[in-house]
């Protein structure tokens, strides 16, 4: 039996996260496989699955690479298809017509009424419910649109589904869905129900918890390759330390017996963490695109002030954990007209002493042969000697220079800046200091 598995999302305009996990996990089962990974739509509330909501989910999944084998399928397209089954379900006495609620006519699907319904869920065991504990549920509504129970469940039977993975909000309906299957005669899929993503207190993880729609990310400036293996990690593990796995590593260590059944917490920090890994390996022409359109939306200069791109990027690229950090944190090798951060300022500079030191170096710097990163450094640890620790010195020139807190090595940060404004900075920051 050749694999088959779909992502069904319900497009709303906004991709969730917890949407595209699914997607991920299938599309990496898929591909672990050798089976197929298809699209299904399910557009079939129309107010809510407008073509810009479609064009937004079409453009996620591309972002992500999560292409898929056959030609995507529209579930509305289908209608005419599922009112065909309900009403073979009702001929055959699986479903009946009724007035629910005084609403008008549906049709409504027949749950067994004794027993135990049972399903094996390669994610969470075997799980199991009371046919006393179940109720009856519309198929069809009154104005003749069928219910999601039922599309979803045709649609996966005319696909050949073999595989449902999705989340495990959706483990009640699954008890539904089964029914369904075998009242149409056709074997129900293997099931995996993926676990809740979380937040730090274990609620849900929403848009309230901070960026939560796959649209969100890629504006942050997180790469989709990051994204792509942070997502496979909520709620899978290959089973040894490994974090940072390529695509293809993915492909093959990836496997349903190591999905986790409890919830998965969603850490923005290891996210932020994995994203400055991604960018450190990205070439440096990809991240060299990215940094000039970010710089150019900020409208700041793509120049620098020393003229050589390339110079600056060698240490800001490591340092950079997603994109969007890039202006705030590279104007100053730009402009001259920077602003300083409040925090570092009033940590580093406001103290005692620290005006005269700014200018102490100012006139030190000055006066060297040569302003290279050997003779800046031994000029520093010189005075960090007598004032029993580097630290003294190194983090106010650092604010005096760039005025934020953290960047590069010191002494490659002032090569970069040059002689004559280092000094100009330390003297303007020193009147800041005093
Ligand atoms: N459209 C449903 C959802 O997005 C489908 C779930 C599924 O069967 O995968 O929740």
């Amino acid at each position: 039996m050749s694999v088959r598995v779909r992502f069904a999302p319900s497009p709303t305009g906004n991709v969730h996260i917890g949407n595209i996990r699914a997607a991920v996990f299938n599309w990496l089962f898929a591909r672990h496989e050798g089976g197929r990974f298809l699209l299904r739509v399910e557009d079939t509330d129309l107010e809510r699955s407008t073509p810009e909501a479609i064009k937004t989910l079409l453009e996620c999944m591309e972002w992500l690479k999560l292409d898929y084998d056959e030609p995507a399928v529209y579930q509305s397209a289908n209608t005419v298809r599922h009112l065909a089954v309900a009403s073979e379900l009702e001929a055959k006495g699986y479903a009946y017509r009724d007035n629910k609620g005084g609403e008008g006519e549906c049709l409504i699907f027949r749950m067994p009424k004794e027993g135990t319904l049972r399903f094996h869920d390669l994610v969470k065991g075997d799980l199991k419910k009371k046919a006393e504990d179940t109720q009856d549920f519309v198929i069809v509504r009154s104005d003749g649109t069928p219910v999601f129970h039922l599309a979803n469940v045709v649609d996966d039977a005319d696909m050949g589904i073999t595989h449902v993975i999705r989340g495990d909000d959706h483990v009640e309906n699954t008890f539904k869905h089964i029914e369904i299957f075998k009242a149409m005669g056709v074997e129900p899929p293997a099931y995996a129900h993926l676990p809740m993503i979380v937040n730090n207190q274990g609620k849900p993880y929403s848009k309230r918890d901070g960026a939560a729609f796959v649209g969100e990310f890629r504006e942050q400036g997180f790469l989709p390759d990051a994204l792509f293996n942070f997502l496979v990690l909520l709620g899978w593990a290959p089973g040894d330390d490994r974090e940072i796995m390529t695509r293809q590593e993915l492909i093959e260590a990836f496997s349903l017996d190591h999905v986790k059944s409890s919830p998965a917490r969603f850490d923005i920090k290891k996210l932020t963490w994995m994203n400055g890994e991604y960018i450190a390996k990205q070439p440096r022409e990809e991240y060299k695109k990215e940094f000039i359109a970010r710089m150019q939306a900020a409208g700041l200069q793509t120049t620098p002030l020393n003229g050589d791109l390339d110079a600056v990027l060698d240490p800001i690229q490591p340092r950079t954990k997603t994109y969007k950090d890039i202006p705030g944190n590279c104007i100053y090798l730009f402009t001259d007209d920077f602003p300083y951060d409040e925090a570092p300022v009033n940590k580093r500079l406001k103290k005692d002493g620290v005006a005269e030191l700014l200018r102490e170096f100012a006139d030190k710097f000055e006066a060297l042969p040569e302003f290279t990163v050997e003779a800046t450094e031994k000029l520093v640890k010189d005075k960090g000697e007598k004032l029993g620790g580097m630290g003294a010195v190194v983090h106010p020139i650092r604010v005096a220079v760039s005025g934020v807190g953290e960047g590069p090595g010191l002494f490659e940060l002032l090569a970069l800046i040059g002689r004559d404004r280092v000094c100009a900075r330390c003297r303007k920051a020193a009147e800041m200091a005093g």
